[in-house]
């Protein structure tokens, strides 16, 4: 019989509805126990995606390693999928992934600094003889710089610091424990508020002091931001200030620039001009809510800061914005300010393109101001003793006063407090007591890793924004490492070099590829000098952040001021 015009024919597969059921479940299952565990240290927490890595943290610090189950178990609990968690976990150095057939690393880990100042302090000798003095239930791996190089060499075993350590100091701090550091003798809330402190912040807040005038004083003093990028803070407030709220405002504490050690020095001693400043800003630009981003490597101050922060909000003084302490888990890029934003945001450290800025989309893609530590450090006692005070300092024509992280070859390294613009030389002789004996000035880094290499020869120049460019280098976060006659400007070079393969996020090809490109390549006998001013050239020229745009600086200036040590 013809089936009727119009009437849909019906296919059916044979199969459909009659699947026989799986036996199990499909993927990975729950552990109801890893579920128990995860939720009883998230207790009663938020389970927003920013947190991620704050759990991320809670459960290494539990268990000393990220297993796949409670991986999962956290995935489960935020309503993230497995993959999201394992690629912020795997993203970070401080993060020890267990996978089924892995095996779970030693109760105590042993992280030795091997970056520049730790390297030439005999680093590599705690390396390598460190293990069989250790013992076998001690894990003993390198690591990138701890923030204390004027105190080479440094390690850490579990979350204590060791500076100017020795390697049966470490394997006896291994073997007996000593793993949780005490905390520094620094500046209590009674005592700063005894000294006059807040009593700024309370004008702001009672209407006595107006956003105006605290911004022109810091432009009329000059404060630029001194975390390396040298922007002037007072402009940066009032960008914000322009943008439509609701805004916030991060920290950024992550000073990871080998050689750079000042913001652990002033959160150590006087965290509340810190927090003051930081409480001026978030009331300047409105901010909803601070996000303060301190490194990993930083415990004890993440640790003061909590009980400090946690005072400042009982006595009131903190009504105006709420207070977010989030920890790194170790990558220098989170120092660059979009990827430290990402971090907070609980994804990967992946420095974002520009534009949009960060003061115009920032964290939750909000108006966000950032800020360094050291900056907002400065903002009450600049208003305090005026904008003339501060800009009344400075040498050789510049203005202001700067922190200068010294390490290497000088009798005193530490934080030195100078006027901005002051030479090397200066530097070294009337605030660090001189060349060690026996020593003679040969090279220097006046910023990090990243500002290059200067022979002694230019030991007049000032040290400070805008001064060194002409010479490809700069200043950056004032990091200044000092090499003597005793030293290879190549060893140091390649040293640099390996820091940025390391670290470089992967994100872009110039970088990630050129980076590790350019080690191989400075580890030959002869160097291939135009293939390596061509990679130099593709990295400065096309990587997304400043980590690959200044990766070129120890290659270039080491054939451009060090020819000699350049081999073949
Ligand atoms: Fe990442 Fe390097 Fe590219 Fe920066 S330059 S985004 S660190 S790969």
């Amino acid at each position: 019989m013809a089936e009727p015009v119009g009437e849909v024919k019906k296919f059916r597969n044979p199969g459909f509805g009659r699947r026989k059921a799986v036996p199990h479940p499909k993927g990975r299952q729950l552990d109801p126990q890893a579920q128990d565990e995860v939720r009883t240290l998230i207790g009663d927490g938020s389970h927003d995606h920013d947190l991620l890595i704050e759990y991320l943290h809670l459960i290494q610090d539990e268990y000393g390693h990220l297993s796949a189950r409670h991986m999962q178990a956290l995935a489960a609990e935020m309503r993230l999928s497995q993959t999201e968690v394992y690629e912020v976990a795997s993203f970070y150095a401080h993060f020890d992934l267990v996978l089924e057939d892995d095996t779970p690393p030693p109760p105590v880990t042993i992280r030795v600094c091997d970056s520049l100042s730790c390297e030439m302090a005999g680093a590599q000798e705690i390396l390598k003889n460190l293990p069989d003095a250790a013992g076998g239930d001690v894990r003993v791996i390198r690591a990138p710089c701890m923030g204390r190089c004027d105190c080479a060499p440094v390690a850490e075993v579990g979350h204590k610091h060791f500076t100017k350590t020795t390697v049966d100091e470490l394997a006896a701090a291994a073997k007996a424990g000593d793993t949780h550091p005490d905390l520094p003798d620094y500046q209590t809330l009674d005592a700063y508020q005894a000294d006059g402190g807040y009593a700024l912040l309370n004008a702001c807040l009672n209407g006595d002091k107006t956003v105006e005038q605290i911004i022109e004083t810091l432009e009329g003093a000059g404060l630029r931001g001194l975390g390396g990028a040298g922007f002037p803070t007072g402009k940066k407030w009032k960008f914000v200030r322009m943008e439509e709220g609701p805004r916030l405002m991060a920290v950024n504490g992550d000073e990871g620039e080998p050689g750079t050690i000042k913001d652990l020095h002033y959160l150590s001693q006087k965290p509340h001009q810190f927090l003051e400043g930081m409480l001026i800003g978030a009331w300047a630009v409105e901010a909803e809510a601070v996000y303060v981003y301190i490194r990993d490597e930083y415990p004890t101050v993440i640790k003061l800061l909590k009980a400090e922060i946690a005072a400042v909000e009982a006595a009131g003084l903190a009504k105006h914005t709420k207070i977010h302490l989030r920890r790194g888990a170790g990558a220098y890029i989170c120092g660059e300010e979009s990827a430290m934003i990402e971090s907070i945001e609980g994804k990967r450290g992946l420095p974002r393109h520009r534009p949009p800025f960060v003061a115009q989309k920032g964290i939750f893609d909000r108006p966000t101001l950032v800020n360094n530590v050291e900056s907002l450090y400065w903002v009450p006692e600049i208003v305090n003793k005026g904008a003339d005070w501060f800009a009344s300092h400075g040498a050789n024509g510049r203005k202001g006063l700067r922190s200068y992280s010294v390490s290497g070859r000088v009798k005193e390294p530490g934080v030195k407090l100078a006027p901005a613009g002051v030479t090397i030389r200066e530097l070294i002789d009337d605030y660090c007591g001189g060349m060690l004996d026996g020593h003679d000035l040969k090279a220097y880094l006046p910023g990090g890793a990243s500002g290059g290499i200067l022979p002694a020869s230019m030991d007049d120049i000032p040290l400070d924004f805008d001064t060194l460019q002409p010479f490809g280098c700069f200043i950056g976060s004032a990091a200044v490492m000092v090499l003597s006659d005793k030293d290879s400007v190549r060893d140091a070079a390649f040293n640099v070099m390996k820091f940025f393969e390391d670290e470089s996020c992967g994100q872009c090809t110039p970088c990630r590829v050129g980076t590790e490109k350019a080690v191989k390549l400075m580890a030959k006998e002869k160097w291939d000098l135009d293939l390596l001013e061509e990679l130099c050239q593709a990295m400065a020229d096309a990587s997304i952040c400043g980590l690959g745009q200044a990766a070129p600086n120890p290659i270039r200036s080491l054939i451009k001021y060090f020819p000699e040590e350049v081999p073949g």
